[in-house]
């Protein structure tokens, strides 16, 4: 790419482009109009609001001081009803100032009671040392604020349980360090006025399932104390926040949606990378499927589309050549460094130098590094940042000229939660999304319908998941013995749990409850079954370069594994499992590895079932087993395939729920499937209803396995799978099933709709196949589904 202007690269976010101006240079790049659809979305005026009669001058003032003159009208209705001791949840956009709508009632309540304490809850310590600083710059007298996390210093955690009264903390240190130390904690939590939860919608899922339980022993607590705190919550938009809210908190709550906050007008593309000329190396390359056969190396995924990283590095590269202050959101931690490295490679063969101003940021940085790349964006030192949705918390960078995000993120709050960091206000933002040659990408760059016509998606949890509810209510125990009141504050299931619980030899009941029989706490890990994160180590010289989650692990630091960290190339020499850590060295091949698994999967039970005729729609508790087997290298520059290498991992067991269909063979006859191509049909059907589902449901396809058969010995008869990759479910396939036909639907247009002839990484390859794409058959796939949508009732 041929960055232009560089003449006229500035840091002054005055002088750039205007957004309609800048698409029409990008899109003009290339041959042929990549961008599908542009929708535009006006700017909005804000509506304030008088402050509340009961906020203390001393608060307005202190406000005023860093600038805030009066509230938002959602700002001050969700203030009055918690002051008012309702339980609340703000849901609205970002940089909606949804921090003023808890600070409001908390901070004015602190000042009006003196023995008051309020606690505050964040995904993230990053976040939490964000709202530190905010109400600390506040400067109220006696409110001593204080981050209370594992990098507390131990001098200081005593001094901040005593003396803080507004203890800023996350769910993870609330669960190991605070309910465990009630007692030290009492004090605390008998004063406890406000429980506030920010950013609750990334509480889904298994890990939310976990920190519903942790806020409901968190209650017990302080109703032991006598205490019953107002809950108020903030959420990105999502649908139905209030049920999302109630059941993560098992209380009522209220839902403010109505965002009265201003907003720059934002042009958001949708952004499809072209497809490689049939001449090109990689394309010649790109395989026939082989309906029948073993596994065959060459059938693996070849790119037809140019890929979504090179095209967002080009973006990137483009647009910190114009001077625009942009941030990339890319799915992955390696995507992030893949396209900060690329992008700074193109600026620097521009002009020399250039490329110092684009940097990559993800989660797993040091505090000093994320703080320091921060600071540089926000100064203007940096032009460009590739990051993962680590930066979607909350951390709080706002006015940037233009978002680019790689790959739909899984959700469309997600999405309007990354565009939102476009703009500053009454200033006009570029948002492109850039799809990734994925099924649910092709579908949505080409039915921009269902991102601008459709409601943001409900973030799903299921606090009765037994995998999660007999651990926790194990933990509850040793804090309390429990009670069969408590069993009614744990919700369904809780007395089932505890029958297993005290039948494992766990718990022992008595006349005054049922007790925790063993020394050692449980050891409960709320992120799921990760399990605890893998340090990555630089061999030589022993220096922590990062952490990676248990459950990535496998697939991210095999020994031979490209790890990249800041743009800086790794290769893994050994995996420690038993001591959780990676030794790295320094290397750049110029190849990338990609690891895959193998699945096994049974039937424990069935819950529910549609008959359908020849079609069957299951949804049921079942066992798979997995293991990481071995590792591709593929040339980074072409995708080619250079080899597989074997590994040897341990396999991993998940009981989990899934959703199947199953088709007699005679309806697949009859439609013309023949029976040597029925495996290549459901393996094809398979990918693309996983690649789709998070159409449906909050969760992403690394959320989601699958598996298909020509005949499963527990069905006898075709079938296809897809689960939940969470012990006990998460609540997708479930999910699934409610939706089938819809999501099916959705599947089959996505695979007929897909420009290719005979499969293709957008309709119906998987990045995480297991057998190598093989076999796939593309037609096939769409008489199956065809099938399947004509016999299910809809
Ligand atoms: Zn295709
Ligand atoms: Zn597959």
């Amino acid at each position: 790419m041929e960055p232009s202007s560089l003449a006229t690269v500035s840091a002054d976010p005055g002088t750039g482009p205007t957004p309609v101006d800048l698409l029409r240079r990008l899109r003009a790049r290339g041959a042929g109009d990549p961008v599908t659809h542009v929708e535009r979305v006006p700017a909005r005026a804000g509506v304030p609001a008088p402050w509340p009669t009961w906020a203390p001058a001393e608060l307005r003032t202190a406000f005023a001081r860093r600038g805030v003159v009066a509230p938002w009208q959602h700002q001050a209705e969700a203030a009055n009803l918690a002051y008012d001791g309702g339980h609340v949840v703000v849901a609205t956009g970002t940089a909606s100032g949804k921090s003023l709508a808890y600070q409001l009632p908390a901070l004015a309540t602190l000042l009006a009671d003196p023995r008051a304490t309020v606690l505050y809850l964040a995904p993230t310590k990053a976040l939490a040392a964000d709202q530190l600083r905010a109400v600390a710059a506040l400067e109220l007298e006696g409110v001593r604020p204080a981050c209370y996390d594992g990098d507390t210093p131990r001098a200081e955690r005593e001094w901040i349980r005593r003396h803080s009264r507004f203890v800023l903390t996350n769910p993870d240190m609330l669960h190991h360090g605070i309910l465990p130390g009630h007692a030290q904690w009492s004090g605390f939590l008998r004063r406890l006025a406000y429980v506030v939860i920010d950013e609750c919608h990334t509480y889904r899922g298994v890990f939310g399932s976990h920190v519903a339980h942790v806020l409901r022993r968190l209650r017990r607590q302080c109703a032991r104390f006598g205490a019953t705190p107002v809950f108020v919550l903030a959420s990105a938009t999502s649908g139905d926040p209030a049920t999302a809210a109630g059941r993560l908190t098992g209380l009522p709550v209220t839902a403010v949606t109505e965002d009265a906050s201003p907003r720059g007008g934002v042009t958001f593309a949708l952004w499809e990378p072209p497809l490689l000329p049939p001449d090109s190396g990689a394309a010649s390359s790109f395989p026939p499927p082989q309906p029948t056969g073993g596994h065959d190396e060459t059938a693996d995924l070849v790119q037809v589309r140019r890929s979504a990283l090179r095209e967002t590095a080009d973006l990137l590269a483009d647009t910190v050549a114009e001077g625009v202050r942009t941030l990339a959101f890319v799915r992955s931690r390696k995507g992030a460094e893949v396209v900060a490295a690329n992008a700074r490679r193109a600026l620097d063969d521009a002009v020399p130098g250039l490329g110092d101003r684009v940097a990559a940021y993800r989660g797993g940085y040091l505090r000093e590094e994320r703080r320091e790349l921060e600071r540089a964006l926000l100064h203007g030192d940096l032009l460009g940042l590739a990051s993962t949705n680590a930066l979607e918390l909350g951390v709080d960078l706002i006015g940037l000229d233009a978002v680019l995000i790689c790959g739909y993120p899984g959700t469309r709050a997600s999405l309007w939660q990354q565009a939102g960091r476009a703009g500053r206000s009454g200033q006009e933002a570029l948002a492109v999304l850039v799809a990734r040659d994925d099924p649910l990408d092709t579908y949505l760059v080409h039915h921009p319908e269902a991102i601008f016509g459709a409601p943001v998606e409900a973030t799903v949890l299921d606090p009765a998941n037994p995998y999660v509810l007999a651990p926790q209510l194990a933990c509850a125990a040793v804090e309390a013995p429990l009670t069969p009141a408590d069993l009614a504050l744990f919700g369904d299931g809780a007395k089932e749990a505890v029958d297993e619980l005290v039948a494992a030899g766990a718990l022992r009941q008595r006349p005054t409850g049922w007790y925790w029989r063993h020394r050692e706490r449980p050891e409960v890990d709320l992120r799921g079954e990760g399990g605890a994160p893998v340090c990555v180590v630089e061999a030589s010289t022993g220096r922590l370069l990062g952490t990676v989650d248990g459950g990535s692990s496998h697939f991210l630091l095999h020994a031979g594994a490209v790890y990249l960290h800041q743009g800086v190339s790794y290769v893994v020499d050994e995996l420690d499992l038993a001591d959780g850590c990676a030794l790295v060295h320094v290397e750049e091949p110029d190849w990338s590895t990609h690891a895959r698994d193998v699945t096994d999967l049974s039937v424990v039970s069935v819950r529910s079932y549609v008959d359908a005729g020849p079609v069957g729609m299951f949804l049921g508790e079942v066992d798979v087993t997995s293991q990481v087997v071995s590792y591709q290298r593929r040339r980074i520059a072409t995708g080619e395939v250079i080899d597989t290498r074997p590994l040897d991992l341990p396999t991993r067991e998940l009981r989990t729920v899934a959703v199947w269909f199953t088709l007699s063979p005679q309806s697949l006859a009859a439609a013309g499937v023949q029976a040597a191509d029925v495996p290549g049909a459901l393996h094809a059907a398979e990918h693309a209803a996983i690649g789709l589902l998070p159409l449906m449901a909050t969760c992403d396809r690394w959320d989601i396995g699958g598996l298909s058969t020509a005949v499963h010995p527990d069905t006898e008869a075709p079938t296809v799978f897809v689960y939940d990759g969470h012990p006990g479910g998460a609540g997708f396939a479930e999910r699934a099933y409610g939706t089938a036909s819809a999501w099916l639907r959705a599947t089959r247009d996505a695979i007929a709709e897909c420009g290719c002839e005979t499969g293709c990484p957008s309709c119906v390859q998987s990045p995480k196949c297991g057998n190598g794409n093989n076999p796939l058959s593309k037609p096939d796939a769409i008489r199956v589904l065809d099938v399947v949508l004509a016999n299910l009732p809809a």
